[in-house]
């Protein structure tokens, strides 16, 4: 069922997740599947989390925030933990491009297609390109191996940041990976785009955001939204339910899809904890946030079918660091044709996403932000000049999101986009093993998020949360 904003819970639960982020609904989802009682709590007025969209009246338009691409796991985890609709409807993109001043070529994305681009086009040699694919694939999570992602291209590529920049770019949008953090965690991101390419959802993120709330509720998730959690409660070690607004709900277990940290020192409290979790706690790094120019076309106009995805760059060279700059040198563009939206009549729509850190966004003036906005945008436009020139002329809506509204929506300390850094995984692993009955799941570790990552982390944190009920 679907409470109101008004009422008032009475129920006990099995369990109650905090946080309707795709981790923290498939959760929900296997829990309920499996016949327990299951209490969904957000704190936004829409489920989803990052994986979310806005409508804008002026225009007609619908925006999708991180509906830009996930690998094809993504089609079976949601047919074996959500349904067959919603699993249809994973359809693959039209294709990657790179555009940036060391190279300009298209690619789906695929193994095949990639190793004959490093074969052919940057002219590496065969035996070499093969031996880096096996070494991708082999690559264990449990072999804990020390080796960086710096260390991985320069053992394989030395010295050719072409083939650093066409490996490591887009995974650097899709995780905020860098150079120094662990080489397991671009192999698994990286292995799991090259088993099929890169994928999308037809219907547009509400669409599945709204059919994945129907099966909840079909399988008897209990929700609320406009639900903010602020404490999680803790008794003799053990959890035993959450405080909403004052009101107290009891349950056996909770399991947290908010921000790690924020769980722990702040919704929690450091003083349940023993002292070097907490200390562990504290050194974990936060990943980094985004910015995202939304462009709306106007109705009647149309653009030329193009790659859906184009990585593009004005710097002459790729370094993680220059990524994040305020400059803007480097941003993806994410084309929505109208077969995205097909009720829609003939929409498109453009969103531009950079990495950003959310330092370089606070602490400015009104007049400083407003500006700031205003130059991202202007930085957009005239990327987009050089990639689809005639589309500036046709766009009727234009506004930006950054690293504070990240935050604001989401609740992740300092907008982080990813979750947090290598070391976040242990700690959300080992929640549990601290406090009886208390679980993680959400972007954490770089490998768990994204839609698939997070996704698959919600299942194996129910997984957890079945044997200790049972
Ligand atoms: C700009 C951008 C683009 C992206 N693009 C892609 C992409 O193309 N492909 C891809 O795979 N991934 C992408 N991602 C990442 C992906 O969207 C996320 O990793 C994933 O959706 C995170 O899911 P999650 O389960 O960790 O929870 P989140 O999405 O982080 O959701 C957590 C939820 O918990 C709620 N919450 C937090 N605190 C509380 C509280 N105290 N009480 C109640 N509720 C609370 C929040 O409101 C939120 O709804 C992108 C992310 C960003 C920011």
């Amino acid at each position: 069922m679907l409470y109101k904003k008004a009422d008032i819970i009475t129920k006990n639960y099995d369990c109650i997740i905090i946080g309707s982020g795709l981790a923290g609904m498939t959760a929900a989802n296997k829990l309920a599947k499996n016949g327990r009682s299951v209490l969904l709590l957000e704190a936004h007025n829409k489920l989803g989390g990052f994986a979310t969209w806005f409508k804008r009246a002026k225009g007609n338009h619908v925006f999708d925030i991180s509906l830009h691409g996930f690998p094809y796991g993504m089609k079976k985890t949601c047919r074996k933990y959500w349904n067959k609709e919603i699993a249809d409807r994973i359809v693959q993109i039209h294709g990657v491009r790179f555009s940036n001043p060391m190279y300009d070529l298209e690619t789906d994305f695929t193994k095949e297609d990639y190793i004959d681009k490093l074969v052919n086009y940057f002219k590496v040699p065969e035996k070499c390109v093969h031996a880096f694919f096996n070494d991708m694939e082999n690559m264990n999570f449990y072999d804990n191996s020390k080796m960086t992602n710096g260390e991985l291209f320069e053992k394989y590529f030395p010295g050719r940041k072409d083939v650093l920049r066409f490996l490591l770019e887009p995974i650097v949008y899709a995780n905020g990976s860098n150079l120094e953090d662990p080489a397991i965690t671009y192999a698994i991101v990286f292995s799991n785009f090259m088993k099929g390419g890169v994928y999308t959802y037809q219907g547009g993120t509400d669409h599945m955001i709204n059919a994945m709330k129907e099966e909840l509720i079909k399988n008897g998730v209990d929700i609320k939204m406009h639900s903010k959690i602020d404490k999680i409660i803790v008794e003799n070690k053990k959890v035993i339910g959450v405080e909403l607004k004052g009101q107290k709900i009891f349950s056996r277990s909770v399991l947290s899809n908010a921000n790690i940290k924020s769980t722990i020192l702040n919704m929690v409290g450091e003083e349940k904890f023993s002292h070097d979790f907490i200390e562990a706690t504290k050194k974990i790094k936060l990943n980094t946030s985004s910015c995202q120019v939304y462009m709306g076309i106007k109705e009647g106009e149309t653009l030329p079918r193009m790659k859906d995805l184009i990585f593009y760059s004005d710097d002459d060279e790729f370094s993680t660091e220059l990524i994040l700059s305020p400059k803007v040198g480097s941003q993806t563009f994410s084309l929505y044709y109208p077969d995205l939206r097909p009720e829609l009549n003939n929409r498109f729509a453009i969103v531009s996403s950079s990495n950003a850190r959310y330092e370089d966004w606070e602490n400015l003036s009104e007049q400083e932000y407003e500006d700031k906005k205003q130059f991202l945008i202007d930085r957009a436009l005239t990327a987009l000049d050089k990639v689809i020139p005639e589309a500036r002329e046709k766009i009727d809506f234009i506004d930006a999101a950054t690293p504070l509204t990240v935050q604001k929506y989401t609740h992740h300390l300092k907008g982080a986009s990813f979750g947090t850094k290598f070391e976040g995984l242990e700690i959300s692993q080992n929640l549990h093993k601290n406090i009886e009955g208390l679980f993680h799941a959400g972007s954490v570790g770089i490998i768990m998020s994204g839609w698939l990552g997070a996704a698959n982390y919600g299942v194996i944190q129910s997984h957890e949360i079945e044997n200790y009920l049972t």
